[in-house]
């Protein structure tokens, strides 16, 4: 039987088409993962080519020739921090100037791996200049919004092969985000709780769609998931900023969020995927009602027009058949290779 699931917290419904179910197997990409080399002459992001992208703004270890993580501004930037984000309304046509940071983190100094063939250290170092920036750009009070998001393969946005992730800080709230982030209000008034700790409770409890658990991270396959492998991680510490988290949770999140992306690369061929860090804004720091998570969603199937003409999406496979398949997907083999 087919079935219809709501997303508790953005209330949007999808079809869980399971007359048309795939095995979760069936959606790897059976793509030979080709070695890459660790090194490329011509790519601005390889170590030795420094001069070749805009001012670093930041690295990690902070000295050194050596470093392990790089922030630069995005050499084509969406937004630009050099204008004001001045406001402007006529009739119903509103405007702002195109104020805003666009940040490239560099996640490794190696050309040829990906997050998931990194080791749970350099994960750490990585999420730590997440945060590091998060907070700094937070500061600037004509920042409403961050964005950090990582596109992996040219489906899923990535234009450059060398891994890096990126930042974008925005003037306004997007409407998205807005409608969220009301929603999660909503409940608090309702029911006097934050709706994702009680979410994440229930799941911890059931199993059914959990892939990982550790002492302070859950990632799940998400009950209502419009597309195949959509995992969500929660830090299991109420928290309603990412800006919060602690050296102890940044270095739990690595090894969860690593081993996640490691069993999505073992177990469908490397796929082209998206994660973004889903956060309420930095003020939110003591807020009850929001909890930040992140969102890992691999591109396995495309948009078409039922899900662009009702934004209702049909999901061919079952979130609980997703979570069984990326659990027994052994990944100490690939943890030994990043190491
Ligand atoms: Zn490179
Ligand atoms: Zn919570």
């Amino acid at each position: 039987m087919p079935e219809l699931r709501q997303n508790f917290f953005t209330k949007e419904w999808v079809i869980i088409a399971t007359e048309r179910a795939k095995r979760p197997e069936e959606l790897a990409t059976h793509r030979s993962i080709q070695p890459s080399p660790a090194f490329v002459e011509t790519c601005p992001f390889c170590p030795g080519n420094e001069n070749k992208t805009p001012p670093e703004v930041m690295r990690h270890p902070a000295k050194g020739d050596l470093w392990q993580v790089r922030v630069i501004p995005n050499k084509c930037a969406a937004l630009s921090s050099d204008v004001q984000p001045t406001r402007s309304l006529q009739h119903l046509r509103r405007r702002i100037d195109g104020f805003g940071f666009h940040e490239v983190i560099v996640d490794s100094p190696d050309h040829s791996r990906c997050m998931a063939l990194l080791s749970d250290e350099q994960v750490a170092g990585i999420l730590s200049v997440y945060r590091q920036r998060y907070n700094a750009l937070s500061l600037d009070h004509r920042v409403n919004h961050i964005t950090i998001f990582k596109n992996h393969g040219l489906d899923a946005g990535a234009s450059l092969q060398h891994p890096h992730s990126q930042l974008i800080a925005t003037p306004v709230i997007p409407s998205q985000v807005r409608h969220r982030l009301h929603e999660a209000l909503r409940h608090y008034d309702d029911v006097g709780e934050c709706m994702f700790c009680h979410m994440v409770e229930r799941e911890v409890e059931d199993q059914t769609r959990v892939v990982i658990k550790s002492e302070r991270f859950v990632a799940m396959e998400v009950f209502a998931s419009p597309t195949p492998f959509a995992t969500h991680i929660f830090p299991l510490r109420h928290m309603a900023s990412f800006g919060d988290i602690s050296e102890m949770e940044i270095a739990d999140l690595a090894r969860i969020l690593r081993a996640l992306l490691a069993k999505i690369y073992v177990g469908l061929g490397n796929p082209d995927l998206n994660f973004t860090v889903r956060s309420g804004p930095a003020e939110y720091t003591q807020a009850r009602h929001f909890h930040w998570y992140v969102s890992v969603i691999p591109r396995l199937t495309r948009v078409a027009g039922f899900e662009l003409g009702s934004g209702m999406f049909i999901n061919t496979v079952l979130p609980e058949a997703a979570a069984e398949f990326l659990r027994k997907v052994a990944v100490d083999a690939v943890a030994a290779a990043g190491k």
